[in-house]
């Protein structure tokens, strides 16, 4: 029985929302049961992948969301996966996240982007059909076990309210000040749960900006988030503006595609999920067309800079996705811009025209798109459109994803600053798992950046903070030889299976699969000869192959794959029961035998990376009156509150000074913990 705090009689009502000093005397003992105990904001990328996240934990989940018919919009490009990003898919797909799986239903044109490069920057992608993509969501979440939906808009959040004993010292041993119990819609109606994870997106005092003209909306036609903005807003988080934009949609009918470059997909497809051999839409894929901007184009937009709101620089737009009024300005000098024509669907005539997303005016859209090679009797269905939205800082967040200040409160997907559907999704799935695990009284579930690019993307939003929309690419990576596209069920699937959120299914699946691979790896690995025994089997005898010298060294199959021009057909004789394996366990095999030896080699700075990872700070730690540390380090400690000593050394500007004082701290942490599980 938990210790009541105050009496319900005597509590002020006021405290039920926004109580700020979250003081002890503001507590009372539980007496209300939950609802739920976990409830998702948002049904978009992040929500869903949240939600059903959750939901595979055990926890009974909500997904609250504005618009159940706009669960899976994409509210931009009709793709996903890519370089960088295409890694993410993979390994949300590997935690039996849900994006993954549904891209393959409704995929129409799958692509492995870099194929020209090394395998560790391969960038799996695939054209959607958008239609299908949210029938498909929405078919498979409306089955999910343990998952109920439900249209509401969130407009508050029930913070501090009937706190126990037993929460309170949990959340003052966790740093945070206060705590959620539940959120409160507009239409009045209050749903309880200890666990809340906000993904609301653009919404958050979203702007749509059409030229001149600008008005409140999360996505156009829909309307923002104010509440919520403000209840985060009061609870002392500091929100920014961040914008982005997206470009007309144009009636295919109407493009002229004769004489535009052909954009072809792979042949056979590569399906996203690790569940699947190949995809519906394999002998339908559809072609996508390239053409250009020129200088006419460019001329006629700088000749209207003027008609568009968007364009002014105090609010930062994305860097690596910008609008064409942002390259026109920034690479003056640049007399052509790629456009791709991209089918929307099987069944539509809508055409997104990737690349010239912009804020211009309707006449001045639809003026410089007849410009352009293809599109001079082009019918614009819709205009492109920019909007700015409310974003927190993710320096706020620990490595789950859930609040410093406000247990059981978890931020994932654009409102953590982030653009792109799968930088969503990945923080979506890890937001769900935590949120469940916790109210499953379970350890957090945490990737460090070895492990995944999810876990790259989650330390840099933590630890750095964003300037402009934050997307992922292979760069931020210190470790992209061992983060693939293609081993991220090998990182990621027994992990999410020990944590208890990968279902049974996946589980043997990948069982079966990594039993045929780590065989495989073993039959090669023993098959050891000279290299002239391997000559005498017809292996490394052409010119190229003067690498294997007769010096009485044993070679393995493995190694011999570290040498570009061996392939697993050079052993087709020697060990037949390769030769049944599927397609993708062959790639994966060659690529774990070509990177042998710069694998081996990223271990060690592996485990130097986890030793720093174990090293624990405390949250509660007084960075600001550290007196040995400079004011600078100092104020940059107290906003991150690193987790760990790693994460301290990656915040920008630490010194190898501050570095050696923390680390003293750290031992600290770490004695007394070893004490008291002596
Ligand atoms: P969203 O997909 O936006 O989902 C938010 C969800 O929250 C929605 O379902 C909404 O209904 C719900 N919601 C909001 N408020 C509430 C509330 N109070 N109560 C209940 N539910 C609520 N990405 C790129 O990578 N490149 C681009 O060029 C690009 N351009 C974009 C242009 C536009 C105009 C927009 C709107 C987005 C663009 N994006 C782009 C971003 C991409 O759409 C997002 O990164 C991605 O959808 C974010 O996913 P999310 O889950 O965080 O939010």
């Amino acid at each position: 029985m938990h210790r009541q705090l105050r009496s319900l009689r005597s509590f002020n009502k006021s405290n039920l929302f926004h109580s700020l000093s979250c003081s002890r005397q503001a507590f009372v003992a539980s007496t209300i049961p939950t609802d739920f105990d976990v409830i998702v904001i948002g049904g978009g990328h992040a929500g869903t992948e949240a939600c059903a996240a959750a939901a595979r934990s055990g926890a009974k989940t909500l997904l609250l969301t504005q618009n159940k018919d706009t669960i899976g919009e994409m509210s931009c490009n009709p793709s996903f996966g890519g370089v960088g990003k295409g890694v993410l898919v993979k390994e949300i797909d590997a935690l039996d996240g849900v994006c993954g799986r549904i891209c393959d239903l409704a995929g129409i044109q799958f692509k492995v982007l870099n194929k020209s490069k090394g395998p560790a920057v391969y960038g799996p992608r695939a054209q959607i059909d958008r239609r299908l993509y949210k029938k498909h969501l929405q078919e498979y979440l409306n089955n999910y076990p343990n998952l109920t939906i439900q249209t509401g808009s969130v407009s508050d959040l029930l913070l501090n309210d009937n706190v126990t004993e037993d929460e309170y010292q949990l959340m003052t041993k966790k740093g945070a000040s206060q705590i959620v119990k539940g959120v409160r819609l507009d239409n009045g109606q209050i749903i309880r749960a200890p666990n809340v994870v906000i993904t609301t997106g653009t919404f958050l005092g979203g702007e749509i900006h059409l030229g001149l003209k600008s008005w409140p909306a999360g996505r156009i036609g829909e309307n923002p988030s104010i509440g919520l903005s403000k209840s985060l807003k009061s609870a002392g988080f500091k929100l920014s503006r961040l914008k982005t934009g997206t470009p007309a949609r144009l009636d295919g009918r109407t493009i002229r595609y004769e004489g535009l470059l052909v954009q072809e997909g792979d042949n056979p497809p590569s399906p996203f999920s690790f569940l699947n051999k190949t995809v519906p839409y394999a002998d339908h894929q559809i072609l996508c067309y390239q053409t250009k901007t020129n200088i006419n184009v460019h001329k006629y937009i700088s000749d209207h800079f003027d008609q568009s709101i968007h364009i002014r620089e105090t609010v930062k737009g994305p860097r690596y996705c910008p609008s064409l009024e942002s390259k026109i300005k920034r690479f003056s000098g640049k007399e052509a811009h790629n456009i791709w024509l991209e089918p929307e669907g099987l069944d539509t005539h809508i055409v997104y025209p990737n690349g010239i997303s912009n804020t211009m005016p309707e006449d001045v859209q639809i003026n410089f798109l007849r410009m352009i090679k293809g599109l001079e009797q082009v019918i614009m269905l819709k205009p492109a459109y920019g909007v700015e939205y409310d974003h927190i800082d993710p320096r706020e967040l620990r490595s789950t994803l859930e609040t410093k200040r406000i247990q059981g409160l978890f931020l994932a997907g654009q409102v953590n600053g982030t653009t792109g559907y799968e930088e969503a999704a990945a923080q979506g799935i890890i937001a769900g798992i935590n949120a469940g695990l916790n109210a499953m009284g379970k350890p957090p579930f945490i990737l460090d950046r070895s492990d995944a690019y999810i876990g790259v993307l989650i330390d840099d939003l933590i630890t750095k903070g964003v300037e402009e929309p934050y997307r992922v690419f292979t760069a931020r990576s210190e470790y992209r030889l061992l983060l693939r596209a293609d081993n991220a069920d090998t990182r990621l699937t027994a992990k999410g299976y020990l944590a208890g959120v990968v279902g049974q299914e996946r589980w043997e699946h990948y069982q079966v699969y990594s039993k045929k691979f780590n065989n495989a790896m073993e039959a090669l690995e023993n098959l050891k000869m000279s290299a002239k025994k391997w000559g005498d089997h017809g292996i490394c005898t052409n010119n190229r192959t003067s690498f294997v010298n007769d010096n009485g060294t044993l070679r393995s199959g493995i190694d011999l794959l570290t040498w570009p021009h061996i392939t697993l057909d050079h052993f087709e004789e020697l060990l037949p029961e390769l030769n049944h394996l599927e397609p993708s366990l062959k790639e994966r095999i060659m690529i774990e035998g070509r990177y042998k030896p710069f694998l081996k080699r990223q271990e060690v700075e592996v485990a130097a990376l986890k030793r720093d990872e174990h090293l624990n700070l405390d949250i509660n730690l007084d960075y600001l009156n550290m007196n040995q540390l400079s004011n600078e380090v100092r104020q940059k400690l107290a906003t991150v509150r690193p987790e760990t000593l790693g994460a301290a050394k990656r915040i920008e500007g630490m010194t190898p000074a501050a570095m050696v004082i923390l680390m003293k701290y750290a031992k600290r942490n770490y004695n007394k913990k070893v004490l008291s599980s002596a």
